[in-house]
């Protein structure tokens, strides 16, 4: 079996000491492919050539246009791409065609076109200091090498929106996927290297944990942006600080969903559903507790599993499939020992609770799962499960639902259902939550800031936001006297 390659500088090639990873279809636990497993020496040529590559004069002077074309033809090639890379990404990570390509691939090209449009809209200031005779401005800066290190549940989507405002402030990157999904950003690589980005600024490094250890200790590196885990994260805070690299860090999420009295249940109900199982609820953003008014918990509670029980579960490549499998089966057995936990502390299991068997028994699958008479202190209410795992809790006044909702470590997204305008606009404030939505299901768009509080991390992608991330800001004294 042929293995994918580092890109290192202008050059793809095998792990320095020949060692290899696999990579499976969760769909059936198959292998379907190797790719080379990075060793400390290639972390090294690989951040060296990411400082060539910075240093370059064809990067460094490369003007605002040139560079944002590069990253528009990106995003074409994307497009031309998608019926492939579409099957890619659903053979490695399980997501749905109609994720891969309906979500994923769309978005990714749409990052890159976003970010291509901001290479000539990067402006400074100018001071009014009071020094006499001083011309005195900032400009925003390139940070240097930017480490990135992304996670297994959306590998393509997250390394286009770190990839492209990296690139489109004047960066240089050293790109390091999750072990477990490594093919579809071998692939986006490839595709930017034929789009024009030149070489060492853009190098790939895939293999696992090891590396991206070696990454964020490497002092050639001046910014770590890292998606994946609140753990990982916070050991990723702790070494960076040896020498205040740059971190930004998009972690875990525990969403909650509030329903009020005025809700229309059916909206709520298949929209709740929608954001609770994207991706078969591997989703940082998936909907996770739902805060019932109590006159109304039975019925949503009844009506949502009776939807949930209705879903088509099977392999990505299935085009009625809506629940795929879930990454591993590491993960599945995750995913279960917290079923199993809720069960122990008490939860009404309404609906799920079993790995899927028959047919698809080799693979991943497990349904989606509902838990009524959940309370907030059972390991289901507070740690983030990844799965396609929903816990219903009954609530009686707003206010106590808002501070329950609250309750948690994370703070990354929250919904309400209300029809109610007033409503809908003074209760986002109150909840601790980097992105609320409202009435609908969770949303990502390159325009709008993405990021968290608390354990969820630390700083927000998109927008002007990631212009901010992937830049200092300089200032320059002109002595005009
Ligand atoms: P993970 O933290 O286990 O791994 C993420 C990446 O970090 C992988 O590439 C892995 O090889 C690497 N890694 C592991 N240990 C490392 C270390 N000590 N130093 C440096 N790199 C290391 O996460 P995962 O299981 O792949 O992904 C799932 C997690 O990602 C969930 O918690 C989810 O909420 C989070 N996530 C967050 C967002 C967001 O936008 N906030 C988006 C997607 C996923």
């Amino acid at each position: 079996m042929s293995a994918t390659k580092l890109l290192i500088g202008d050059h793809w090639l095998d792990a320095s000491d020949g060692a290899r990873g696999t990579t499976y279809d969760p769909a059936t636990g198959a292998s379907i492919g190797e790719f080379a497993e990075a060793t400390a020496d290639d972390v090294d040529r690989a951040v060296a050539a990411a400082r060539t590559g910075f240093e370059s004069a064809e990067w460094a002077r490369m003007t605002p246009d040139a560079r944002g074309r590069i990253l528009w033809r990106v995003a074409d090639l994307l497009e031309e791409h998608t019926p492939d890379l579409a099957v890619l990404e659903s053979t490695d990570q399980g997501q749905t065609q109609g994720i891969a390509a309906g979500v994923t691939l769309p978005l990714a090209a749409q990052v890159f076109r976003y970010y291509a449009g901001w290479t000539t809209k990067i402006e400074g200031k100018v001071s009014p200091v009071s020094i006499p005779d001083q011309l005195t401005y900032q400009q925003r800066v390139p940070l240097g090498v930017v480490g990135i290190i992304t996670p297994w549940n959306f590998p393509l989507a997250i390394a286009a929106w770190k990839i492209a405002p990296a690139l489109a402030t004047g960066n240089a990157v050293v790109i390091k996927p999750a072990e477990q999904t490594p093919l579809s950003t071998v692939r986006l690589v490839e595709l930017m290297r034929e789009a024009g980005v030149p070489a060492g600024v853009v190098n790939l490094l895939t293999g696992g944990p090891e590396v991206g250890k070696a990454l964020v200790r490497h002092r050639g590196v001046d910014a770590i942006s890292f998606t994946g885990s609140t753990s990982v994260g916070q050991e990723i805070a702790r070494v960076a600080a040896d020498d205040l690299k740059r971190v930004r860090l998009e972690l875990g999420g525990k969403a909650p969903s509030i329903v009020l009295p005025d809700a229309d249940i059916d909206a709520a109900v298949i929209g709740n559903l929608q954001g609770a199982l994207f991706n078969t609820g591997q989703a940082c953003g998936a909907f996770t507790r739902f805060f019932v008014h109590r006159s109304r918990v039975e019925e949503f509670t009844q009506k949502l599993a009776a939807a949930a029980e209705s879903l088509p579960i099977g392999p990505g490549s299935a085009p009625e499939t809506v629940v795929g499998p879930l990454v591993s089966q590491e993960h599945l057995d995750r995913v279960h020992g917290l079923v199993q936990s809720g069960i122990e502390q008490g939860a009404r299991l309404v609906t799920g609770g079993a790995r899927v068997t028959g047919d698809l028994e080799s693979g991943f699958f497990y349904p989606p799962t509902v838990f009524a008479d959940v309370t907030d202190d059972m390991r289901i209410a507070q740690e983030e499960i990844f799965g396609p795992v929903l816990s219903v809790m009954a609530y009686d006044d707003l206010d106590e639902a808002v501070a329950r909702a609250n309750d948690v470590d994370y703070g990354l997204a929250a919904v309400i259902w209300t029809q109610d305008l007033k409503t809908a606009h003074t209760l986002p404030p109150r909840l601790r939550a980097g992105t609320v939505f409202v009435n609908q299901l969770p949303l990502i768009d390159p325009g709008a800031p993405w990021g968290g509080f608390g354990l969820s991390g630390w700083g927000r992608e998109m927008g002007e936001y990631a212009i901010d991330e992937f830049t200092e800001t300089q200032s320059t004294f002109i002595n005009l006297a």
